[in-house]
């Protein structure tokens, strides 16, 4: 009996603990954003067999006019929906940027020497989240404050980048994921922002986006995430970079818990809105530097 009380003296600050930390994870939200690399706003509207999509605009919150910022690049775009400001304040202007070459400093940095990013952000508040990025093109990686993230990981094409993910999000059940796939992109690289392969792999995008859905379900994380499905511009021609309405007008479709049903958000949207949106359902308050504002699409 002594023996067992000794034990128990032994174990219980350490079960305490245990329990005491579970709790503020289980309290903690779950946010997946879906980063769907060259997707316009014209896209979703021209495609034609799009459940997933259909399913997630009638059941969530969405607009397909959002405007992205100039230029309409990756890296600039990607850094703004990942810090709610735009280029001249987070200092991202090109594909070109990286952190120890960057050409001009951001307005304010963090302990990552970083404008302060959503992993950033997250990471400072709740030392225990789990969070992490899965991305198709490699200088996502770049982008983000990689020492903030429990993963961070380059995938071959867009389906190792899901399959990786859906992985993680069944093993971690992390409480914030960003997900980047690049093949719509090179779809109107290849052929055009408006070609018939754009449209088919938008519809291709949208059996990508069910494999997530499923990777939820299956992690019983389904009914306590709120999905985000962004982009960082469109394109005209074969290009982007410019002002063009298919260049800078992109998609927002925001689903899942605490989020309205059936609901079409007024414009005008920014890509810089989604961070502090984000940051909201975390109860993070956004930095001084952030232009954008918090969507009014939650009920609750
Ligand atoms: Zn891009």
């Amino acid at each position: 009996m002594k023996k067992f009380i000794v034990l128990l003296f032994i174990a219980l600050p350490f079960w305490t603990c245990q329990k005491q930390t579970n709790e503020i994870l289980e309290e903690l939200p779950h946010v997946l954003v879906i980063g769907i690399d060259g997707l316009g706003g014209h896209g979703i509207e021209l495609a034609n067999h799009i459940p997933n999509f259909n399913y997630l605009m009638e059941n969530g919150a969405y607009s397909l006019k959002v405007t992205t910022v100039l230029p309409s690049v990756s890296a600039p775009t990607w850094s703004t929906i990942f810090t709610g400001t735009t280029p001249e304040r987070h200092s991202v202007g090109g594909n070109d940027w990286r952190l120890e070459t960057r050409k001009i400093d951001p307005v304010t940095t963090n302990e990552y020497n970083y404008f302060p990013t959503l992993f950033g952000e997250i990471r400072a508040k709740y030392p225990n989240a789990v969070l992490g990025a899965v991305y198709h093109w490699g200088t996502i990686g770049d982008l983000i404050e990689g020492d903030a993230c429990d993963f961070s990981v380059n995938g071959d094409n867009e389906i190792s980048t899901t399959l990786q993910a859906c992985k993680i999000i069944e093993e971690k059940k992390p409480n914030f994921t960003f997900v980047h796939l690049d093949h719509q992109d090179g779809a109107g690289h290849s052929k055009g922002y408006r070609s018939e392969e754009y449209v088919a792999s938008v519809e291709r995008t949208d059996s990508i986006v069910g494999l997530y859905i499923d990777a939820l379900k299956k992690a019983n994380l389904f009914e306590k995430t709120t999905i985000f499905i962004v982009s960082d511009h469109g394109g005209v021609n074969t290009g982007h970079g410019g002002y063009h309405a298919d260049e800078m007008i992109v998609p927002l479709i925001v689903f899942g818990k605490g989020i309205k049903q059936g609901y079409q958000i007024e414009p005008p949207i920014f890509t810089y809105d989604i961070a502090p949106t984000i940051e909201t359902i975390f109860n993070i308050t956004p930095n001084e530097w952030v232009v954008g504002r918090s969507l009014d699409i939650f009920s609750e």
